[in-house]
């Protein structure tokens, strides 16, 4: 039978509240900080993401999923592999530098699915979902420690206490080209070491040798020269200042200078979120300053700072007990037990009406004997069984069982609604 493709999954019902749980976390998270939602469209032109995420990195390189639409004039279109050089060309193509009402800096979020072409393993999808913020118009440090608050904040909502926050400085145009040059002399003396990729990182943007996950070449680097030692004073400067803000934030964090993330387009700040439940893909976020991306990309000079962090590791990231909880707290307020063919007409009626009321109610439409019916009562991991018979239609008044407490008491239908409604 056909089956998913290579790299791609099912998102399946039992594992939706965690997944939902992050996305209205990650909102309620943007509402705070005054961050607005931006959707953009899956496949742009193949030239945004070659010149804004950089010709040289994996991602460009290697892992695209281009085609050719027969309807544009042969133009080469890219489903995306990344969001942000997407962002900054909307906020370039509608101008939203002018948007008086966005105020100093345009803060942007978005939800969706990116498109890599990586060989899959637990934690890395061909197709994966990412939430990300770029905060956009300015290059104060303290953006940087806010958007980071933001998600530690995060974070601890989800109960995910297992991190380490990783920062480097990664310069900027200025100091950038002196180090490239020490960078390279200190390669050259040993290429023939390093691994294929890392020879052809050499002669495209040798920066990214840092970025190999090559044993062999791990330790070849841990001799080359850091970045973060030839720094020029207004990189440091910043940096320092960054790191004060945090400081002040009390966020905990670990400098690590060889640390310089897989994109091009970074100057100054860049971060990661490390989880240590995680396997061997372990960066659940990954962000950083990208000063220069807007000019790449034919707009004028715009700051910019952001983050994205994928949700299918956030989602594996969540405590066992948490998940647990978040399962069975989606579960249906109540379950109808009902006992007869009158009764099971009578249900549907009360059914609508608690539903009409906010409730969330199961209601299964074959009828089980009072025992069976009680234990899919608790499958369901319903709050109460509502319980309904002849004698109950006669009466008015129906048997009303706490699933947790085993507690039953006789009550009218208004009754029940109020209990219910009031938790
Ligand atoms: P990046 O855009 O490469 O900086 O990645 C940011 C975050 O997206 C990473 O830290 C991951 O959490 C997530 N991510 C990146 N690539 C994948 C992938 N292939 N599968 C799942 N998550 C990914």
């Amino acid at each position: 039978m056909i089956q998913t493709v290579k790299g791609t999954r099912d998102i399946l019902p039992a594992d939706m509240p965690l997944w939902l749980r992050v996305e209205a976390v990650a909102r309620e998270a943007f509402r705070r900080y005054g961050c607005s939602e931006i959707r953009t469209p899956i496949f742009e032109k193949t030239e945004l993401f070659a010149r804004g995420v950089g010709e040289a990195t994996d991602i460009v390189h290697k892992e695209m999923y281009t085609f050719i639409d027969k309807d544009s004039d042969q133009t080469s279109l890219t489903l995306r592999p990344e969001n942000t050089a997407s962002v900054v060309r909307a906020y370039i193509q509608h101008k939203m530098y002018n948007d008086k009402a966005q105020g100093e800096v345009t803060k942007l979020y978005y939800i969706g699915q990116m498109f890599r072409r990586e060989r899959p393993q637990a934690g890395r999808y061909r197709q994966f979902y990412q939430i990300g913020v770029e905060v956009l118009g300015h290059d104060d440090p303290a953006i940087e420690a806010e958007v980071i608050e933001m998600l530690d904040w995060m974070l601890k909502e989800l109960k995910i206490t297992d991190t380490t926050l990783l920062i480097n400085s990664v310069g900027d145009a200025t100091s950038r080209p002196a180090y490239l040059e020490k960078l390279r002399a200190a390669a050259a003396q040993q290429l023939d070491k390093f691994c294929d990729d890392c020879k052809h990182r050499y002669e495209t943007n040798a920066l990214r040798m840092f970025d190999c996950k090559n044993p062999n070449c791990q330790a070849l680097i841990a001799d080359l020269p850091t970045i973060t030692d030839s720094l020029d004073d207004a990189s440091a400067q910043h940096f320092a200042d960054f790191k004060a803000h945090l400081d002040a934030r009390g966020i905990a964090y670990t400098v690590n200078p060889r640390m310089v993330r897989g994109l091009d387009y970074y100057t100054r700040t860049a971060f990661e979120i490390i989880g240590g439940s995680l396997g061997a893909q372990n960066t659940i976020v990954g962000g950083g300053r990208y000063d220069g991306l807007s000019e790449t990309i034919g707009g004028p000079p715009a700051k910019g700072f952001g983050f994205a962090f994928g949700l299918d590791r956030m989602v594996l990231s969540i405590p066992p007990d948490e998940a647990e909880r978040l399962r069975t707290a989606s579960a249906a307020d109540v379950f109808i037990v009902y006992l007869g063919e009158a009764a099971r007409e009578k249900s549907f009626l009360i059914a609508r009406e608690l539903r009409s009321a906010g409730l969330s109610v199961a209601l299964e439409f074959e009828e089980r004997k009072m025992k069976k019916a009680m234990a899919q009562a608790n499958k369901f991991h319903a709050r109460y069984a509502l319980i309904i018979g002849d004698n109950e239609i006669a009466t008015g008044m129906y048997g009303l069982k706490n699933m947790t407490t085993g507690e039953q008491e006789s009550l009218d239908l208004e009754s029940i609604k109020s209990k219910l409604l009031g938790g």
